[in-house]
């Protein structure tokens, strides 16, 4: 049996689409002879799959943010039966990930379809299951989740350079501050504006400053780890959020961004194009309890010292008028 593995897919909140990722599929059966059944098929197709014979375990690992894409549903269940599985799962609601339900059941009267549909079944298949029957409703899922998937990426990222949302990475930082206070754990944030973008633009031209701003967001990501943000703040500024981070390391971490995209040029319609970034860096401590909004102050009075200080530079907060050379070229 091909059982995924749940940390794979740890990240598949909204910030971590990616719909290539093959459909992890569970199936919630109590019946040994219908398991066998669905299994040898499901096994015969390549698809990862999980089983679990109770309503109530079942429940358990949908709650999960890493929970399967797909549900194949049996109606009756030890535990929690299908319809209230079904309930539940809808209850869920759009914080959590969509969970496409197929139900299935001996029952293929009319009047279950509509109970099953009602509940939150997005499908519903007989028992028997016939093998043709099943791969197509399976496939049609994973059209619909692959679409949600790229609705709500395009909902919550930024459409040119692939990054956070303003929005979207400003409820990440309040998110990751909450989650900070409860684990006691830093949280840094640093916000980077490119230098004399205008001056790009009007030299370069639109499409060339688009491109580089495209690219300066995957260099953003590429010095980053897994669980960091990185969001389009503005035009050409940019947020990023470092959970789990001192202030110490984010000003390293900003330098090694700065030095990544000061010492290579971005190509865009074969030109080279020289650019550097200005940082301002800053941290909740859990004893400070600093908000948000105060945060972003913060970096953004470092920001400012940093470019009034000629910029391509990372500038800490506070700003200590003897150390604020830092990072100067
Ligand atoms: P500074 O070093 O002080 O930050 O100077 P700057 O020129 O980068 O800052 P300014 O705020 O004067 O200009 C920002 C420019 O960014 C102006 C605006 O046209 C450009 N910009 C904002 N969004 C986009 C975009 O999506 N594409 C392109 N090509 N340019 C953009
Ligand atoms: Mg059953
Ligand atoms: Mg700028
Ligand atoms: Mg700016």
């Amino acid at each position: 049996m091909t059982v995924f593995d749940g940390r794979q897919n740890s990240h598949s909140s909204i910030f971590h689409v990616d719909t290539k990722k093959p459909v992890n599929i569970l199936v919630v059966e109590d019946s040994a002879v219908d398991r066998h059944q669905i299994s040898r098929y499901l096994g015969e197709w390549g698809l990862n799959f999980q089983f679990v014979a109770d309503g109530r375990e079942a429940w358990e690992l949908l709650q999960k943010p890493e929970a399967a894409d797909l549900v194949l549903l049996d109606w009756m269940l030890p535990g929690i039966d299908g319809i209230e599985l079904c309930q539940k799962i809808r209850a869920l609601g759009t914080d959590h990930k969509y969970i496409y339900t197929i139900m299935l059941t001996a029952k293929d009267k009319k009047q279950n379809l509509g109970t099953a549909m009602s509940a939150g079944a997005d499908d519903y298949l007989a028992k028997p299951v016939d093998p043709l029957e099943l791969r197509a409703r399976i496939l049609v899922g994973k059209r619909i989740l692959e679409l949600q998937q790229s609705l709500r990426f395009a909902a919550s990222h930024d459409s040119l350079t692939k990054l956070l949302s303003r929005a979207e990475v400003l409820a990440g930082l309040d998110r990751e501050l909450a989650r900070g206070q409860r684990t006691e754990q830093p949280v840094a944030v640093i916000l980077a504006d490119i230098d004399h973008f205008k001056a790009i633009n009007d030299s370069q031209g639109h499409a060339a400053g688009d491109e580089a701003l495209r690219e300066v967001g995957r260099k953003l990501k590429s010095c980053l780890r897994q669980y960091d943000l990185a969001g389009r703040y503005g035009g050409e500024e940019f947020l990023l959020v470092l959970p789990n981070c001192e202030l110490t390391s984010a000003a390293k971490r900003a330098e090694k961004i700065r030095e990544v995209i000061y010492h290579n040029p971005i190509k865009a319609h074969l030109v080279s194009i020289s650019i550097t970034l200005s940082f301002g860096v800053t941290v909740g401590e859990v004893e400070s309890m600093l908000t948000g909004e105060q945060l972003l102050q913060q970096a953004d009075q470092a920001l400012y010292r940093a470019k009034e200080l000629g910029r391509n530079r990372v500038q800490t907060f506070p700003i200590s008028r003897a150390a604020q050379s830092s990072g100067a070229r």
